[in-house]
């Protein structure tokens, strides 16, 4: 598989499977298990996945065309995909043991949904410095936690779950671990009831003294924290800002639409005929989404070939990302009236997951304090 077979494969599963379900999913929080098992089908699941273990192994450009795309149509379906690349690239950044290459080549197979358990009801947003502990024992560790938000939450076959590292000295001493669903002691907390992002699952889990074996924890001791920014917070920051850019790219779709259908029949014109102020403010989203299509070319541009400018383009651009989706998302809401307002269009739907946008963790706000600390030369922790 090349960039275009996937971007194509990606745009015909947006067409047939995520687009004529988004409707119904996102208003009964339905989390569409066709539209995971067609990924899988097509190899997009095996994206981060070395070719060695049955991956494509593609990099950031493709997986942020597939992921935008993918939002065009179903953001929650995008996201549960973001979040399962980020976890298969853990994966398969890990230390290896036999389990663990057998996990990687069931993703690479398309066989295997995977996610991140970081956020902890404890540290709330503050992923990096989990408040739970591992406890060594004879064969690994045990852990109990209660993670906060999990996307796929009960629908995915394994987790990458955060922990302080048994012997860690300081809140970021964590570790990574890799836990199987159906592990005793881990279960699903509640339902998943948000805002937006209604079909993705974002439930709380507990672990409640759950075995991980050695052969399944995937970095070092107090590894956990490089191994978050390293290689999730690159993957995770370029991920959402795809779906942001795919967020955008739906709603102003939508409004166009909306701008030619709707008409005033007693003026013998559309919406978008009838009124200079509307296709002004058309103009405006499309600005705004192209300029966000540019910076998620240019982060991929940097994470392809790392400068001295890479870190903040990390931060910035999801930071960017998460105001541009809001701020296009609400003036689509204004744009197309009381039609948006009462839901009889897609764009409440945009509207409201492109708020998660900024929310998910490392917020837009937490982005600022990283950006003005790098700015500042100041330590970022
Ligand atoms: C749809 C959805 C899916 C999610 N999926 C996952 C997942 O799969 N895995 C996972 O681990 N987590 C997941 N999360 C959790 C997410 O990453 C955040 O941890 C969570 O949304 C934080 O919410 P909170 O109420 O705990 O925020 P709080 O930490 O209580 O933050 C409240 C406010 O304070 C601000 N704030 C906090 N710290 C600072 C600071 N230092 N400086 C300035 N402002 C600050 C925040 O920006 C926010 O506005 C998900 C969340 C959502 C909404």
């Amino acid at each position: 598989m090349n960039h275009e077979t996937a971007l194509s494969k990606a745009k015909e599963i947006a067409d047939r499977v995520l687009a004529p379900a988004a409707g119904r999913n996102d208003r009964e929080g339905r989390f569409s298990t066709e539209a995971v098992d067609a990924l899988g089908r097509a190899g997009l699941l095996g994206l981060a996945v070395p070719a060695e273990f049955g991956g494509t192994g593609l990099g950031a450009g493709t997986f942020a065309a597939v992921t935008a795309t993918l939002a065009e149509a179903d953001a929650s379906v995008a996201m549960v995909y973001l979040m399962h690349i980020c976890a298969a690239a853990t994966i398969a950044a890990a230390r290896p043991s036999d389990v663990v290459r057998r996990i990687l080549k069931e993703i690479g197979s398309g066989g295997h949904l995977s996610t991140l358990a970081f956020s902890e009801s404890g540290s709330r947003s503050h992923f990096w410095a989990p408040v739970s502990r591992a406890h060594r024992n004879s064969s690994g560790v045990r852990i109990t936690a209660r993670k906060s938000f999990v996307t796929s939450a009960g629908r995915a076959q394994s987790y990458v779950v955060s922990s302080l590292a048994p012997e860690g000295a300081g809140p970021t001493n964590s570790t990574l671990y890799l836990v199987p669903a159906g592990v005793r002691g881990l279960s699903v907390e509640g339902s998943w009831d948000g805002l937006g992002l209604r079909a993705n699952a974002s439930a709380p889990m507990m672990l409640d003294d759950c075995e991980v074996p050695y052969e399944l924890q995937l970095t070092n001791d107090d590894a956990g924290f490089q191994a978050m920014l390293e290689v999730v917070l690159p993957q995770f920051n370029l991920g959402t800002a795809a779906v942001a850019l795919g967020i955008c790219r739906g709603v102003v779709a939508a409004t166009a639409t909306h701008l030619k259908s709707a008409r005033f029949e007693h003026l013998g014109q559309s919406l978008g005929e009838s009124l200079p102020t509307l296709r002004a403010q058309l103009a405006t989203m499309q600005i705004e989404t192209d300029g966000l299509s540019a910076r998620v070319d240019d982060l991929v541009a940097h994470l392809e070939r790392p400068r001295g400018t890479t870190l903040l383009r990390v931060l910035e651009t999801k930071a960017a990302a998460g105001d541009i989706a809001i701020g296009v998302t609400s003036t689509a809401m204004r744009v197309c009236g009381g039609a948006a307002f009462s839901k009889h269009l897609s764009i409440e739907r945009f509207f409201r997951d492109a708020q998660a946008c900024a929310v998910m963790a490392p917020t837009g706000d937490v982005l600022r304090e990283f950006i003005a600390r790098a700015v500042l030369d100041m330590p970022l922790f």
